[in-house]
Formats: structure tokens, sequence, C-alpha cells
């Protein structure tokens, strides 16, 4: 469903992405893993058309999102939907507004088909009293959830998740995890997460991708990759980080 081929991404003379090659297949949920500043979110960052490979071609669902034309490329855009680790809601919209604008605007959707699209998705999260409330009324875990809510507004084929935790206090991590492994259970969304929560990586994703220094140095089931990693350099990252 999303394919990288030969993606190359240069800021400056630092090349953050070299050559890079992988697919994730319909329905997968994929985690990339790696030390800080290995290029996992520029990765995100060049799905959601947010920033441009400097070579290499990247399609989604079969539609080509970089090289393409504009019009190609907002289609593309539209299968994807993206949880950010600073939630990015828009502060001067109630949580409904937040829900329901990118359906309205962007898919053409009535506003009441959008409203009752968007409180099928507050209940699903836990929020279905919050419709009115503002983002700065609610703690970081519900404007987490509002954020997944409105990601999944869109009826993407692929949800990008980005460190969705670690802005988050302490007791509110584990409810936002356990909602997302409820969605991937019981969705057939395709997931690309990046995450410094091995629990999680290890209990949502059917395949781990563990980054160096722009290249996947080693991939696999999350059972051989956290049980019996092939590279020096990821039993050195686990050992870091488990
Ligand atoms: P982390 O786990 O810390 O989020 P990461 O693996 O997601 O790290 P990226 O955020 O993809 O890493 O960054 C990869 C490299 O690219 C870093 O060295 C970063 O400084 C650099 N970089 C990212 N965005 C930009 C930018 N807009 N301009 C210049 N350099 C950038």
């Amino acid at each position: 469903l999303i394919r990288l081929d030969q993606v190359t991404k240069r800021f400056g003379g630092t090349t953050v992405l070299d050559r890079l090659d992988f697919t994730v297949d319909p329905g997968k949920h994929v985690t990339l893993i790696g030390p800080s500043g290995s290029g996992k979110t520029t990765i995100l960052r060049l799905l959601m058309t947010l920033t441009k490979p400097d070579e290499g071609t990247i399609t989604v669902d079969g539609e080509q999102l970089f090289p393409a034309s504009e019009k190609e490329r907002r289609e593309a855009r539209k299968k994807i939907g993206m949880v950010f680790q600073q939630f990015n809601l828009f502060p001067n919209m109630t949580v409904l507004r937040n829900i329901t604008e990118a359906p309205v605007t962007v898919l053409g959707l009535s506003r009441d088909e959008a409203e009752v699209r968007a409180r099928e998705l507050l209940d699903l999260v836990g929020l279905a009293d919050k419709c009115d409330a503002r983002p700065t009324q609610l703690s970081g875990g519900q404007q987490q959830r509002v954020a997944i809510a409105r990601a999944l507004a869109m009826r993407p084929r692929v949800l990008l998740l980005d460190e969705v935790t670690s802005a988050l206090d302490p007791e509110l991590v584990a409810g936002v995890l356990d909602l997302l492994r409820d969605i991937a259970r019981s969705t057939d969304i395709t997931m690309l997460c990046v995450t410094h929560e091995m629990n999680f990586a290890r209990d949502i994703s059917d395949q781990v991708l563990m980054f160096d220094a722009g290249r996947v140095i080693e991939s696999g089931p999350p059972e051989k990759l956290f049980g019996d990693p092939e590279q020096e350099r990821t039993r050195e990252f686990l050992s870091a980080v488990l």
C-alpha cells in the first residue's frame, strides 16, 4: 500500500535518508524504531507531503505521491491521516469542529454528515461528552484522542503515528496506547508508527524496521527483532532503550 523506492532526502549537506526502499502491505502495522536523528519522522513528513524527497519515488495505494502533479499528490494525500506528537488541534475550534472541518472542506461532506461521523468517532475514543469543549479545556490524553478521531474522520487507508505518546504525562500514556491497539485490531487500517514505546511496538506491529543513519539496517516480526536481533547495532540500541 505504501512504497518508497530509492528515496533520498538531504537537509543542507546532510543526507538524512539514503536511497531508502521499503513497502507496507495493506492492513499491516509497521513500526519504525531507531536512534534519535536517524530519519524516522522525516519519512512520515514525506508521506504527509510536508517535505519533498530529493530523489526517488513514493506511492500510496497505487497513486503517486512523488514525483507527481499537484492534483495527483492531493488525491494520494487523501488516503493518509496522521497523528502528531504535539496533537496539533485547531485551538480556536470546538472538538466537534476540529473533527468535521477537513471532511467538509476537503472531502465535500455536508456538515450534518460530518457531524454524525464525528460523534461516532468521539464515542469510539471515549469523548462523546466533549463535543463542545475547546482543546485547551482537555487533558493531553484527551487532546490526543481528539487528534486520533480527527485523523480517522477522513477515512484514510493509512494512519501515520509519530511518537503519539511522548508529549503525554506518564499516567495518560497507557490509555492512548490501548485505544490505538483497539483501532489496530478492530479495523483494516494500515498503520505506520514511529515510537519509543517498545512494548507498544512489540504488541501492535506485524513488522518492525530498525533504522540507523537513514537506512533500514534490519527488519522483521517483533518477536525476532526484539528477541533475537541479527545486527550488533540493533542489539546496542535495544539494550539502551529496553
Ligand atoms: P527523533 O527520534 O529524535 O524524532 P528521527 O529519527 O525522527 O529522530 P528526523 O526527525 O527524521 O529523525 O531527523 C533526521 C535528521 O534530519 C536530524 O539530524 C534532523 O536534525 C534533520 N532534520 C530534520 N528536519 C530538518 C529540517 N527541516 N531542516 C534541517 N534538518 C532537519
